[in-house]
């Protein structure tokens, strides 16, 4: 049965679409079966992954308002290794279409079930909002994954998603936690991402994964060829430290 994760921060910019499509590219490469759920009307994550979401006849907003079933809706993209359940700006409408309907925040949830037994892992890219969208991850997720800056700000953000994570466990899904924080585009030359990245693991410990993604310029370039990172080049720093997450990803897993 497939572990649902959504990635998460109500920040834009953070590398949550860096990490989803990295993490499931890594995940397929080590033999999993993967779907990204594109939760972003940006469609970045459809894009990236190399599915164009201009051509897309169905996505997830159909899935959300249930004309669609995942499984009919769903994409393969040969490239990165994955399927994907894309997004494009017509995603925007849902969250006004979707207020005044029943089990609205239940949605994907209900959907996935469908498919549970087709994957070993959703993705679920979350926009960078704690919004109706992010709320529809959150209520079907095992896990979330927070990728985070170690920037001086980084964790003053983080007290709003933990406190919305917490009412969605006590209210919504008592699966609910957070599986870790993710260090990304870190520097090791800068002092002060040395130092939050040591308040990070001091405040929260073992939540904090062991795998830290670089600030890598082929991460960077790999959107703009349709190619997760992983895919377009597998021999980068930040490559082989997204297959390293994914790996890390499957020991948890293992023990949850
Ligand atoms: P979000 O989805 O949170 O808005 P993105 O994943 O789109 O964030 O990342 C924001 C920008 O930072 C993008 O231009 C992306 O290519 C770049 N980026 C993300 N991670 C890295 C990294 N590890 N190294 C270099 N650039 C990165
Ligand atoms: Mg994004």
């Amino acid at each position: 049965m497939a572990k649902i994760f959504c990635v998460a921060n109500q920040k834009g910019g953070v590398g949550k679409t860096t990490t989803t499509v990295n993490l499931a590219a890594g995940l397929a490469k080590v033999g999993q079966r993967v779907l990204v759920v594109d939760l972003d009307p940006q469609g970045n994550a459809t894009m990236g992954s190399g599915i164009d979401k201009r051509t897309l006849e169905l996505t997830v907003y159909d899935v959300l308002l249930e004309s669609s079933s995942v499984a009919e809706a769903k994409q393969h993209s040969e490239k990165a290794g994955y399927d994907v359940l894309g997004a494009n700006r017509e995603l925007a409408g849902a969250e006004v279409e979707l207020v005044s309907q029943e089990r609205r925040e239940r949605r994907l949830k209900t959907a996935l079930s469908a498919v549970k037994d087709d994957y070993d892992f959703v993705l679920i890219d979350c926009p960078p909002s704690l919004s109706m969208l992010t709320l529809n991850g959150l209520c079907c997720a095992h896990g979330v994954v927070v990728p985070m800056q170690c920037e001086y700000f980084a964790l003053e953000g983080l007290s709003d998603l933990v406190n919305t994570i917490k009412q969605v466990h006590a209210n919504l899904n008592p699966d609910l936690q957070i599986i870790g924080l993710l260090r990304v585009m870190f520097d090791p030359r800068i002092t002060l991402q040395n130092q939050v990245s040591d308040q990070l693991k001091s405040h929260f410990g073992d939540k904090v994964f062991d795998t830290v993604i670089p600030r890598n310029v082929r991460l960077a370039e790999a959107p703009s060829y349709g190619l997760p990172g992983v895919v377009f080049d597998s021999s980068s720093k930040g490559a082989q430290a997204f297959v390293e997450f994914a790996r890390e990803m499957v020991r948890r897993v293992g023990s949850m």
